[in-house]
């Protein structure tokens, strides 16, 4: 599928980045999708499971981003989602880029065009043979929290820019990151001191309040203690000029979290303007996590015969489990690695997109397709009595960590992703689901 393919009219992107160009193996099926062709395409698999991406959705979080939090600049966490049109729509929105790795390092650079300035690697404990290879392609930022690290770099990479990872309050994030990265502050001192001797280049702080943050006060305390460590960092000999606030932003706390992170900084950081410190961040799930929703098959269903006794009728226990074609140890990793809860709900039923909100309920199972008893989707959920082999299940908010961390255990493919470019009111979303439900070739 090449650029013709584009529909270019599109109210929200009245015509695509040109970095959004030249993937050809992608299926970028913006505008009309030929939800026929694309289950002949997939034959026999006609009914496998499939990611609705609306990329709409990103450009939506950048402009909300930069009406709330104008003066940060965001660096996308590409270990969130690196899918390729996503981050070449953030590049070409401007924005800079967190690595973890040197593959990550090389995904964004080898789009071309993206100074390696916009590259923060955020990773307080590095090979070494990646803090080389840093060097080597000019990604001078990095993160440590950890005096070896400090050696390492000085082995490798005398020219870096070093942003000091401090510990923070993560108690109230869904992944907190404290047990594994961040300074105490009273082991700051001797960090600095110690990267003095070694002659680098300390040039900021840098925290994280844990991943999915649903407490932005915390965003209070971690500036509170990132001044008093550009304090230390004054004591120590440097003048640092980068203040980056991290990720764990939660997007429907985003506005109170930007206040709370406005305020503290206008308070911390009253002079940062005269001082040219500059406030970068590491948001992740808030850029991408509405932007994918996923729809899966029911491909078996365990359930009473009409004729057999029914004992669980009256008891709160799950009468019927559902068998869906993607699982935990694909796109729904998020439930082991992510700690997420996932709500079913259906996309259509008999081959319709409409499902009256009457139809009888019942409390039903939703399992993976793997041979493993842990790939459990859903434990307990209410979904219709009437649900059959064939029918789809919907899932939103499936954009952070999920592709990225899906595996093929057990021979199971991993979901393609099908992009659109929303369309008004997510109209083109809707219709690539109900197109694509309505040709279902489950049973
Ligand atoms: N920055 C770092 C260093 C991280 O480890 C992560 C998540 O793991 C992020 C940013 C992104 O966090 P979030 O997706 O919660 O915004």
């Amino acid at each position: 599928v090449g650029e013709a393919d584009l529909d270019t009219g599109n109210r929200i992107f009245p015509s695509l980045p040109p970095l959004l160009h030249g993937r050809p193996e992608i299926h970028l099926r913006a505008g009309v999708m030929n939800a026929s062709r694309l289950a002949e395409e997939h034959e026999p698999d006609a009914e496998k499971a499939f990611f609705v991406a609306d990329l709409s959705q990103v450009y939506l979080q950048h402009q909300r981003w930069k009406t709330c939090l104008p003066e940060i600049q965001p660096f996308y966490a590409v270990k969130c989602n690196p899918d390729p049109y996503i981050i070449r729509l953030l590049a070409a929105l401007g924005t800079g880029f967190d690595c973890a790795s040197n593959g990550e390092i090389s995904q964004i650079l080898n789009i071309g065009g993206i100074d390696p300035s916009r590259i923060i690697f955020a990773n307080p404990c590095k090979a070494v043979s990646f803090v080389r290879s840093a060097a080597r392609v000019g990604v001078n930022m990095m993160t440590f929290d950890n005096a070896d690290e400090l050696y390492k770099i000085a082995r490798a990479h005398v020219g870096a820019k070093l942003i000091i990872r401090i510990l923070t309050d993560d108690s109230k994030s869904l992944c907190a990151f404290g047990i594994k990265f961040g300074a105490p502050l009273v082991t700051v001192p001797a960090l600095l001191a110690k990267a003095r001797e070694l002659h680098l280049d300390v040039v900021g702080v840098s925290f994280h309040v844990g991943s999915g943050c649903y407490d932005p006060s915390v965003y209070s305390d971690a500036i509170m203690r990132s001044r008093a460590v550009f304090d230390m960092g004054k004591e120590a000999g440097y003048t640092f000029s980068l203040l980056d606030v991290g990720g764990g932003f939660e997007d429907s706390l985003f506005e109170q979290a930007a206040s709370v992170l406005t305020r503290a900084i206008d308070q911390y950081f009253p002079d940062r303007q005269s001082q040219n410190i500059k406030i970068i961040a590491e948001p992740g799930r808030y850029y991408v996590s509405k932007a994918l929703k996923l729809a899966a098959n029911i491909i078996a269903r365990r359930a009473p015969l009409a004729d057999s006794p029914t004992t669980t009728e009256a008891s709160d226990q799950p009468g019927v489990m559902y068998y869906i074609n993607d699982g935990v140890y694909g796109a729904f990793n998020c439930i082991l690695f992510d700690h997420q809860v996932i709500h079913p709900y259906v996309l259509s039923m008999n081959g319709s997109f409409h499902v009256p909100s009457s139809v009888p309920q019942m409390l039903s199972s939703v399992w993976g397709p793997t041979c493993d008893s842990i790939d459990c989707v859903s434990p307990k959920t209410t979904l219709p009595s009437a649900l059959r082999v064939g029918d789809w299940l919907g899932f939103d908010n499936m954009g952070a960590y999920t592709i990225c961390a899906a595996s093929q255990f057990n021979g199971f493919e991993l979901s393609n992703v099908i992009y659109t470019t929303g369309g008004v009111g997510g109209s083109e979303v809707h219709r690539v689901l109900a197109e694509f439900a309505a040709n279902g070739h489950g049973l």
